[in-house]
């Protein structure tokens, strides 16, 4: 692809003007929303407004005003992205600590089943999160295999499958509904962390019969930076499984001010703290900004700049550890280089922002609201010159 064709597409491109909508520095080309999304023009507006107005202004009637209900509103404006109900998901806390708090509660709803089945390389914290969380249940077990080791190790002694749906260096995605299958098949339920999937490709949870899923606001949906996370629990378990961090958010009338707790109903349950509303009204106005943007258009869009990023990258012999088909992936692109580290940084250095992920893979996150197939051609030219570069020279060797 020229950079004359890039531009043609741009200008051919129904989903360009939606650019407009990011602030976007002169100078750089952005890929590497899929680990903080830039920041929307609207969101300025919206947290001078609540900090402003409903902080200066209206001070403490504000959480009558619209704060306190705002994990559940909000929740509801993540719903159609995951193919959720708005009465399913709840904003609250980190991915980390909502992790957490499914996987506790997985454990303890049947107590016959003590393991946790997870994919060895699966995000860090996703992981490590685990064991602390098995650690917590009386014989509690986590149990990480390789993917292809994943079918045969769930059993019925088996309570969780935990598994990222997008895999954040690959790129690979599991088949929501086969797998979701595969756990209900052993009575096991299934827990997906979407951070690398939502607002980016579309996402059914209820149509693959999901139990419970977790997933990120400051990647793809554009939250800002430790923008508060999201949990979904589908409707039919909402009854049955208790929060393990039972705060008085979470309480059934947290202003009756009582000694013992009562959980909340629904998805309310699932708070536990008081909402930290600069950071609520930020995730809010980034899902505002995108609110009318089809995911299937998104998705169509990204494949597009894959494929483009792809063919440059066969061009200059770099290999591609991402699927080819789109239906396998997320959309991000990742290849792998024995200099991945040095390569990244001179990439960074002109411009080009995308991430290096140890040990040895450059990432590019081709986010179709505002990467278009002229960033994507020359990321492509830099990075064909810095390749060059580094050809013939030794890899770097392991440090004494
Ligand atoms: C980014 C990411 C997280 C982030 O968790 P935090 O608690 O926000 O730090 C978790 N899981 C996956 C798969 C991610 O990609």
């Amino acid at each position: 692809m020229t950079l004359d064709e890039a531009r043609a597409r741009d200008a051919a491109d129904p989903l360009r003007p939606l650019r407009d909508r990011f602030v976007l520095p002169d100078g750089v080309i952005y890929l590497d929303g899929n680990s903080l999304g830039p920041l929307p023009r609207a969101t300025l507006a919206a947290n001078r407004d609540l900090v402003e107005r409903q902080w200066g202004e209206r001070l403490i009637r504000s959480w009558d005003e619209g704060w306190m209900g705002s994990p559940a509103r909000i929740g509801g404006k993540i719903a159609p992205w995951i193919g959720a109900d708005a009465d399913e998901v709840i904003v609250t806390d980190s991915t980390s600590a909502n992790l957490f708090k499914l996987i506790v509660a997985a454990l303890r709803r049947d107590p016959a089943r003590t393991v946790v089945i997870s994919e060895t390389g699966n995000f860090p914290t996703d992981l490590h999160i685990a064991e602390g969380a098995v650690a917590c249940v009386p014989g509690g077990t986590l149990r990480a295999v390789p993917r292809d080791a994943l079918a045969d190790a769930i059993d019925d002694r088996t309570a969780l499958v935990l598994l990222s749906h997008v895999h954040y260096k690959t790129s690979a995605r599991f088949d929501m509904a086969a797998w979701t299958r595969r756990a209900h098949d052993a009575g096991a339920l299934i827990l997906w962390d979407l951070s690398h999937s939502v607002g980016a490709i579309p996402v059914d949870l209820n149509g693959a019969g999901a139990d419970m899923a977790v997933g990120c606001g400051y990647k793809f949906l554009n939250g800002g930076p430790g923008a508060p996370a999201f949990l979904y629990v589908a409707e039919r378990h909402q009854a049955q499984l208790a929060n393990p961090i039972s705060g008085w958010m979470g309480h059934a009338r947290p202003f009756a001010f009582t000694d013992a707790y009562e959980a909340g109903a629904g998805m309310e349950r699932w708070r536990a703290g008081t909402p930290p509303m600069l950071a609520m009204a930020a995730l809010e106005a980034g899902l505002d900004a995108i609110a009318d943007v089809p995911i299937e258009a998104l998705a169509t869009k990204s494949a597009a700049l894959f494929d483009a990023f792809a063919a440059a990258g066969d061009a200059i012999g770099l290999k591609c550890i991402a699927p080819r088909d789109p239906a396998e992936r997320g959309s991000h692109i990742a290849f792998r280089h024995p200099h991945a580290c040095a390569i990244m940084a001179a990439l960074v250095e002109r411009g080009v922002i995308g991430d290096f992920r140890d040990p040895d893979i450059l990432r590019f996150g081709l986010t179709p609201l505002y990467v278009g197939f002229e960033d994507v051609a020359r990321a492509a030219l830099a990075l064909a010159e810095i390749v060059a570069d580094h050809r013939g020279v030794a890899p770097p060797g392991p440090i004494a």
